[in-house]
């Protein structure tokens, strides 16, 4: 593999030597020389409105937040949000070609916002805990099967493996929706709450996928009382592991589950937008719900492309 040049970079040197061949596909400037962000001119590149400080250690918003003061933030089932942009009107108008008109020139461009956002949450977690966080996998939110067939692919999860395919992690699609729900952009604050309870379950897929990777990997994950000390931890993950006595869900055998009960798993749950929180929420729901079924606790942490 070394000596061969990977795809991406053949086309950097191409559009190096070649560079009147690019167009930049936000403001269609032709892009002088190499760019930095696959398809943006320099100029584009430049206003990306990236998060570099975030203000809530919850949500990871870039302003003071008053949504997670709210009591009812107190018991989400994700430890923390963090966001590569804020959601302005250059990102607005870059994911509206990408997810409803299907330019696919901008899966480079969110997935390369992805990687970046995860470099910039691992660098703070690190820094934190004084030694190297990484999540154990990479989960995302999935798309209705409406939204699915209009659009012909699933955004969320084009971002989860460009940046798994990146940082070299797996990734794992655990969650499906149980009903199908309105645009959340038709929606209000209180009516995207409640629209979103108990859409999200996990697979039936799911379990022998986790079975899978855990039998591949024994070292225990111990982030999780160094992590909720960062931050005010919810109380859903403790809920989701009384489930653990229900011995019928069962997917592995005694000796197995006894290892397994200590250990707490990091994944990381992508998504496109984080508005409410509400699908984020409700995703790591399911996630404990299969952490319980694997009996395994999973700490759930999120990285959405944008905080609007
Ligand atoms: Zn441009
Ligand atoms: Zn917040």
């Amino acid at each position: 593999m070394s000596h061969f040049l990977h795809a991406s970079s053949w086309s950097k040197l191409w559009r190096y030597l070649y560079p009147h061949h690019q167009q930049c596909i936000s403001c269609a400037h032709t892009i002088i020389g190499l760019s930095v962000y696959e398809g943006l001119c320099h100029a584009c590149a430049s206003r990306i409105p990236w998060i570099m400080k975030p203000q809530c250690r919850v949500c990871g918003r870039s302003i003071h937040c008053e949504d997670c003061q709210r009591q009812v933030m107190q018991h989400r089932g994700f430890l923390l949000n963090r966001s590569a942009v804020r959601y302005n009107t250059d990102i607005r108008s870059w994911l509206a070609a990408y997810k409803y008109r299907g330019n696919e020139r901008y899966e480079a461009v969110f997935g390369q916002l992805m990687v970046e956002g995860y470099y910039r949450l691992q660098a703070e977690l690190s820094t934190h805990f004084g030694c190297e966080w990484f999540p154990a996998w990479i989960t995302s939110v999935p798309a209705s099967t409406n939204r699915l067939q209009e659009r012909g692919f699933d955004q969320a999860a084009q971002m989860a493996r460009w940046l798994a395919a990146d940082i070299k992690l797996p990734y794992l699609p655990l969650l499906e929706r149980t009903r199908q729900t309105m645009k959340q952009s038709e929606q209000g604050r209180q009516e995207r709450i409640r629209s979103m309870a108990g859409v999200f379950s996990y697979s039936t897929m799911a379990g022998s996928l986790v079975h899978d990777v855990l039998q591949r990997h024994h070292e225990p994950y111990g982030y999780r009382n160094r992590i909720s000390s960062y931050i005010a931890a919810p109380a859903v993950p403790m809920q989701a592991s009384s489930l653990q006595t229900n011995q019928s869900l069962r997917v592995s055998g005694q000796l197995e589950d006894e290892r397994n009960a200590n250990r707490v798993i990091p994944i990381l749950l992508i998504d496109d937008i984080y508005t409410t929180g509400s699908t984020i929420h409700n995703c790591a729901l399911a996630l404990h719900e299969l952490g319980a079924q694997c009996r395994v606790q999973f700490q759930v942490i999120s990285l959405t492309c944008a905080r609007s």
